[in-house]
């Protein structure tokens, strides 16, 4: 399984096989909203709020 780390505080994520670019998670660590940007390789940016 894919890893990719939380731009916001590095934690490790997996890449989950159905994950497709653009899909939208949650840092299960510090709760920041990622959205995946790439798969390949696997890269997520941080969804900054107003
Ligand atoms: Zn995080």
């Amino acid at each position: 399984m894919a890893i990719s780390e939380c731009p916001s505080c590095t934690f490790h994520i997996p890449i989950e096989s159905n994950m497709q670019e653009g899909d939208v998670i949650e840092c299960p660590d510090c709760g920041a909203k990622l959205k995946l940007v790439s798969l390949m390789p696997p890269l997520f940016e941080e969804i900054k709020e107003e």
